[in-house]
């Protein structure tokens, strides 16, 4: 028996040019078994703007269905056909359906690949000039205030930089309240990604909120937010066994203050001042 080749295919499609589509992309579109996809209709029009139409059918999988069509998909793929798994844009599965079906298939021990393009999480972070090592994707914040609020609560300590997708109408309400929380991080709002009115508005939490609510902000959203500055607590007893230490092993003030400032990030100016105290004390013994 030979093994099947079938296999789930996701693929990311534009989320605002067209000519984001990239060629292993409109490849699989037209040569799939089948095209998942969570509004026909709008899919269609890509496929024409790209002048194809997809050999295989065209079959809806959205937020209402994904759970009971999970099932169908393996199947599918089981018995070797290829199954292209599309979003309306963006890459599937973020902040948008297709996580459950990919699970699914995982599971059962079958093929997942994926062809990687755009996706609004990423080409924004990307042009945010803001921290791009570590970074943490929220999604969209909670409609509920209370639940928003936790969220903040965690934020307030969350050291990577962290990406939201909000809604228009929101934004002004959203950058009240996190510049209320934390007005001095930076922020990039950016808008309308890859489309005629692309823009970013940079600045700290306060510029920008207030920036926002002055003037209309239209078009698809995303929030990139600089990480909290988290200052270590160390006590002066820690400090003070630390300088204390370093003139052990023989030390200057100035070297021991470096050595110190360095290793518990505290501040250089106090660390002086108790390094010449001790010096002063030991001195008068
Ligand atoms: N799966 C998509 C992706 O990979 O980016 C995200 C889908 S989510 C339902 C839609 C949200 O993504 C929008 O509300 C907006 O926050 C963000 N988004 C999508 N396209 C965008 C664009 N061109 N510019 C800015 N944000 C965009």
């Amino acid at each position: 028996m030979t093994e099947s080749l079938g296999e789930l295919l996701v693929v990311a499609t534009p989320i605002g040019n067209l000519g984001d589509l990239s060629p292993r992309a409109l490849a699989a579109l037209r040569d799939a078994d089948v095209v998942y996809c969570e509004d026909t209709r709008h899919s269609r029009t890509l496929f024409s703007a790209n002048g194809f139409a997809p050999k295989g059918r065209l079959l809806a999988l959205h937020q209402h269905n994904e759970a009971s069509q999970c099932e169908e998909v393996c199947q599918r793929v089981a018995r070797g056909e290829v199954v292209v798994l599309i979003s309306d844009a963006g890459t599937p599965g973020i902040s948008d359906p297709g996580e459950r079906v990919v699970a699914a298939v995982a599971q059962a021990g079958l093929r997942v690949s994926t062809v990687p393009g755009p996706s609004a999480v990423i080409g924004a972070l990307s042009i945010s000039g803001l921290p791009t090592e570590r970074f943490c994707m929220e999604g969209f914040l909670p409609r509920k205030a209370g639940e928003r609020s936790v969220l903040y609560d965690r934020l307030e300590r969350e050291e990577r930089t962290v990406v939201l997708y909000e809604s228009p109408q929101r934004l002004a309400v959203t950058m009240g309240e996190m510049a209320g929380r934390f007005s001095n991080r930076r922020v990039a709002v950016v808008r309308e990604l890859t489309k005629m009115h692309e823009e970013v508005l940079r600045g700290t939490l306060a510029d920008v909120s207030a920036l926002v609510s002055s003037r209309e902000i239209l078009g698809e959203i995303v929030i990139v937010l600089a990480g909290a500055t988290v200052t270590q607590e160390v006590s002066p007893d820690t400090v003070r066994v630390a300088l204390l230490d370093q003139f052990a092993h023989g030390a200057s003030v100035r070297d021991a203050v470096t050595e110190v400032v360095a290793a518990l990030g505290v501040v250089h100016r106090e660390t002086y001042d108790l390094a010449l105290a001790l010096r002063k004390a030991a001195k008068g013994d």
